[in-house]
């Protein structure tokens, strides 16, 4: 067999680490290594209310009861209910669900050249977005993020996306041409490095769609939900996108996206133009509504503010008194960053063999992510085990 290559039964596109669990239980993961684990990545913000929730397993129950699949050719009102609670609680006016996040920019991607193709105007097509941005895997939104390490390879680039600098709004201006059809961009840069634009930043975006007739599209798939402290990103910049794309934490690790629109950006999406087979079956719907019904009760929302000001107040402590490995904190919310000094993917190796599990982001940068229902016991916990590494890296240096 020697020299011969043997590609697994599973196409290894990840590097996967050597551990599954075999439970789940709130902010904690059971390992198959016997260890318990304060999971501080969520499946990449995605279990946004920890795991086996039991609003969310007695949801997903009662749906697998009842037909799983039905097609979007007849009514799902599990759909239309989640539909009117994402619009009473949004600036939108319509919503379209799918399965992944990006799913939902496709199709957010798509209305915004639709929109302009149904006034006349098809020849505005391209998109703005912002350098070191993710916004999915497919051959649009790797066009989109712009990331070599993601496009190489995979053929001609798909037109239409032109990349300005993070932050750069007098380069974003200069960008925009006669072709130009939306801007599109995380309130909450997530992969590229957990980098928060400013709200004035953001609001600057909105009036300069205005100016030049462009439709603004809000990536809030990892930064939305919660995640941040309130339901949706954009409220804090007190500015409103005309698209947006949900998907991670609103099904509470069920695949689900939805793309947001105001009646306006949807005005070309009639009947037959988009479409899709699994999108917004019973089992998601019933999934994001039970995830809606716990992140929409009173005193959630403030919850998730209070528990991450007492978690960045930490982190930040831990960082002013370790610079030789930590050297800025960073994010809004519960979608915080620790940029390191030190490699961030042997920082989080190191903060896994203290038990806390973490992802890695851009820029030296390593995730947290924890459920949006952690307290203080599991704050404290994170912290330990974020101070732990850094000192015992100082001690052997
Ligand atoms: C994860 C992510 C996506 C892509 O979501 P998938 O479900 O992996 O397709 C898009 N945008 C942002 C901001 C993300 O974090």
């Amino acid at each position: 067999m020697e020299g011969i290559a043997v590609i697994p039964s599973l196409l290894p596109v990840f590097s996967r680490i050597n551990l599954s669990f075999e439970k789940g239980e709130g902010a904690y993961l059971f390992g198959s290594d016997g260890r318990r684990y304060l999971d501080f990545a969520s499946g990449i913000a995605v279990t946004a209310l920890g795991h086996a929730h039991p609003h969310l397993v007695a949801a997903l129950k009662a749906a697998a009861e009842k037909p799983w699949h039905l097609s979007n050719l007849y009514e799902i009102p599990e759909q239309k209910q989640l539909a009117d609670r994402l619009v009473a609680h949004s600036f939108a006016d319509t919503a379209f669900f799918c399965n992944s996040g990006a799913e939902t920019l496709e199709c957010g991607i798509k209305m915004v050249r639709k929109y302009h193709a149904a006034r006349g105007q098809a020849q505005k097509y391209r998109m703005i977005s912002i350098q070191g941005a993710f916004h999915g895997r497919t051959l649009a939104t790797i066009a989109a993020g712009g990331q070599e390490k993601y496009l190489a390879g995979f053929g001609p680039k798909v037109d239409g996306f032109d990349q300005v600098a993070f932050g750069n709004l007098n380069e974003l201006r200069a960008a925009i041409t006669p072709e130009t059809a939306g801007i599109m961009i995380e309130p909450v840069q997530g992969e590229g490095g957990v980098r928060a634009n400013s709200a004035d930043y953001l609001r600057a975006l909105r009036q300069v769609a205005d100016e030049f007739g462009l439709l603004l599209l809000f990536d809030e798939v990892q930064c939305g939900m919660g995640r941040t402290g309130t339901l949706f990103a954009y409220e804090q910049a007190d500015v409103a996108p005309d698209v947006m794309a949900l998907a991670k934490g609103l099904g509470g690790g069920f695949p689900v996206g939805a793309c947001l629109a105001s009646e306006r950006a949807a005005s070309g999406m009639t009947a037959g133009v988009h479409g899709t087979t699994f999108g917004g079956n019973p089992l998601a719907m019933s999934v994001a509504n039970a995830v809606l019904d716990v992140m929409l009760a009173p005193g959630f929302l403030d919850h998730v503010t209070a528990i991450s000001e007492k978690l960045r107040h930490g982190l930040t402590r831990i960082v002013a008194a370790n610079p030789a490995v930590y050297d800025e904190v960073r994010g809004q919310g519960l979608l915080s960053g620790l940029r390191c000094v030190v490699p961030n993917g042997e920082v989080q190796t190191r903060l896994r063999e203290h038990g806390l599990l973490t992802v890695a982001a851009g820029d030296n940068v390593v995730r947290l992510l924890p459920p949006l229902t952690i307290g203080d016991q599991e704050v404290t916990e994170a912290l330990a085990a974020i101070e732990a590494v850094a000192s015992a890296w100082v001690a052997q240096a």
